[in-house]
């Protein structure tokens, strides 16, 4: 890495700023309120020690060095010094422009490069990649192979891959997305009108709690409306240090929100609201978007804050629970938010809450750090659940989805199993069970796969009121378009490598195309033919040929026509229809076999149960939250 104590290639305002670096006085009493601190007991990993090495590197006596480098990497930016330091020292905004230079004076290898650029500026920020993403994730995750996979123990082989995959979030359809666009009304009089920021990949992993979240605004007297325009915050990025692509989001959000003139404007994610809460700092060299940012800011309120501000609907139902909470940094250190989530539980009755001892310090989640520094955060995470064993809890509560993860991580690797929820969730409990008198079941957390229900259409009347229709063009259709088209051609290129492998395994030889072209084309044949490698995969080739052009027209005529498919019997009669046209007429005509083609009554047999299969196939679209 080059010397870059001379030549600082960061923005002016991209770097730890002078008058902030000189409020520290080098008294310690942060020291012990450190995690990493604590852990490793030395003086570079201190927030002393960090802010220390800031001042040398504006000096110009310490370069951006790789152990320089090291030492802020290894900030969980938990602000828990922030917290303790008695001279007011903005420890987070330090650190996060101490990575802002880091960024704009290193070079990373390309593929580093790439990968930052993909998930920070492409990923979080297209609502279309995640539902892909989340969409290849389920499909991981419900086929049983993720769970296979953790069993033989494979990653363990690849270093920590196999804890980063431990705190891959599951997938939950359907997927938030469809919600954002809408307004739900107030339940009652409506006392207010907020908006909710969804975040990015909550919408597809926390999907249940943003839903739970608006349930419970909804009964709190608020009209709730989800900006279309909306999207990431801006967070991960921002601690990541790649600060311009934080003003992007935060720019895109301020537009998206302002114009709505909301009361207020709810986050349930407290590192997605601690950045959304200090967006002006990202423009300080910007009067116009500095002032912008503030209006918008001055708005913006963790779900507990808000609700400890108003008058709390008391309709709740006993939760016999013993819980626990932890803080969330970003919430309690960020926010300084710590009493009004307290407040919230105190207010369901027969909860017990046990006070969690070091509630305050960081859990090791920190957004990616888990990831990258694997070790400290699961050093972190095994203290956080002994503390955690120690109030006898079977509930641990949290405000943040991130803490979340790593806490349900905990439950599983060093606790007793602890149910791991969001404070919203436990209100909305509450209150479902107020309404139902029924007895509670767990709400969240995985969905577990079902035939039965992906047979019956999913009732969601109870526990999802009506949104106000919205009108205007959806990408869902193209999204339903594509998902049909991905699935025709990973089959099809699974078929095609089979029968590569098979002809040259065999040695069938050059003869083997002219074979699978005939068997292609006249599936009888394939029959008659004798077994052979390439006849069978030809067989199936037409087979799925037929089947790629059944489902695009079946999802076309869905799309254009009979859209939406509410019930079971209309999705299986287009698919039939179509799979029968495409079978019967379409095809054949392609390949011009209509003389010769004379389908026998077995393979007629598996022509209709295929055609029965595409029927289905919408409401498997369905089932994945696309539709
Ligand atoms: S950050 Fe605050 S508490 Fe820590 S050494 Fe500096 S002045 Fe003291
Ligand atoms: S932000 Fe957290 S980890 Fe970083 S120096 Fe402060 S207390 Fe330590």
């Amino acid at each position: 890495m080059p010397d870059t104590a001379i030549q600082d290639l960061s923005a002016p305002y991209d770097r730890p700023l002078q008058q902030d670096l000189d409020r520290c006085v080098h008294c310690g009493l942060c020291l012990n309120a450190c995690p990493t601190y604590r852990e490793l007991g030395l003086e570079m990993d201190s927030p002393r020690g960090r802010i220390y090495q800031m001042v040398q590197v504006a000096e110009g006596n310490l370069a951006i060095n790789e152990e320089y480098v090291e030492h802020i990497d290894l900030c969980l930016a938990c602000r828990a010094c922030e917290t303790a330091c008695p001279s007011g020292v903005q420890y987070g905004k330090l650190v996060e422009a101490a990575r802002g230079q880091i960024d704009a004076n290193r070079r990373l290898p390309w593929w580093q490069r790439l990968l930052r650029w993909f998930v920070f500026d492409r990923l979080l920020t297209s609502p279309f990649l995640l539902k892909v993403t989340g969409y290849k994730l389920w499909v991981l995750q419900k086929s049983g192979l993720q769970r296979l996979v953790r069993r033989l123990g494979i990653l363990k082989l690849f270093g920590h891959l196999a804890e980063i995959e431990a705190l891959s979030p599951a997938v939950e359809t359907p997927f938030f997305f469809d919600k954002v666009g809408k307004v739900f009304p107030a339940e009652g009089e409506t006392r207010r009108r907020v908006a909710f920021l969804a975040g990015c990949i909550a919408n597809i992993s926390f999907a249940r709690m943003n839903e739970a979240t608006v349930r419970v605004l909804q009964k709190n007297g608020c009209e709730v409306t989800l900006p279309p325009d909306q999207g990431c915050c801006g967070a991960l990025q921002v601690h990541a240090g790649l600060r311009e692509l934080g003003r992007r989001q935060a720019k895109r959000n301020i537009e998206a929100f302002e114009s709505g003139n909301f009361d207020a404007v709810i986050t349930n994610a407290a590192g997605c609201g601690s950045v959304v809460k200090e967006y002006p700092e990202l423009f300080e060299h910007d009067p116009e978007w500095h002032e912008r940012a503030q209006a918008f800011s001055s708005k913006v309120r963790d779900v507990t804050e808000f609700l400890a501000g108003i008058d709390l609907n008391r309709s709740l139902a006993p939760i016999p629970a013993r819980v626990t909470y932890q803080d969330s940094c970003h919430l309690l250190h960020g926010q300084k938010v710590r009493t009004p989530p307290r407040v919230m539980l105190a207010a369901i009755p027969a909860l017990e809450f046990r006070e969690l001892p070091l509630s305050e310090i960081c859990c090791g989640s920190a957004g990616v750090y888990n990831v990258e520094h694997t070790d400290m955060s699961m050093a972190l995470l095994e203290k956080k659940m002994q503390m955690a064993g120690t109030t006898g809890a079977d509930t641990i509560v949290t405000a943040n989805p991130g803490c979340m993860l790593q806490l349900r991580v905990g439950a599983e690797r060093f606790g007793s199993g602890q149910r791991v929820m969001h404070v919203v969730e436990l209100l909305d409990e509450s209150y479902r069970k107020a309404e139902s008198k029924q007895a509670v079941r767990s709400e969240h957390p995985r969905e577990r796969f079902s035939l039965a229900r992906l047979w019956l259409p999913r009732d969601r009347s109870s526990d999802w009121p009506a949104a106000r229709p919205r009108v205007r063009f959806s990408l869902k259709q193209l999204w339903l378009l594509l998902a049909g088209l991905e699935t025709g051609v990973l089959a099809g290129s699974a078929v095609l490598l089979y029968w590569i492998l098979a002809t040259t395994l065999s040695g069938e030889g050059p003869w083997a195309i002219l074979n699978l072209i005939g068997s292609t084309f006249f599936p009888a044949r394939a029959l008659t033919a004798g077994f052979s490698h390439a006849s069978v995969s030809g067989a199936a080739l037409h087979v799925l040929l037929s089947g790629v052009v059944g489902v695009v027209a079946s999802l076309l005529l869905i799309l254009y026509v009979a859209r939406p498919v509410r019930s079971l019997w209309v999705g299986m009669l287009i698919g039939v229809i179509w799979y029968l046209a495409a079978f019967l007429w379409i095809w054949p005509l392609l390949s011009s076999a209509v003389v010769t083609y004379a389908p026998r009554p077995t393979m007629l047999v598996g022509h209709v149960l295929f055609g029965l299969g595409l029927g289905l196939y919408p409401f498997f679209v369905r089932r994945l939250g696309m539709s």
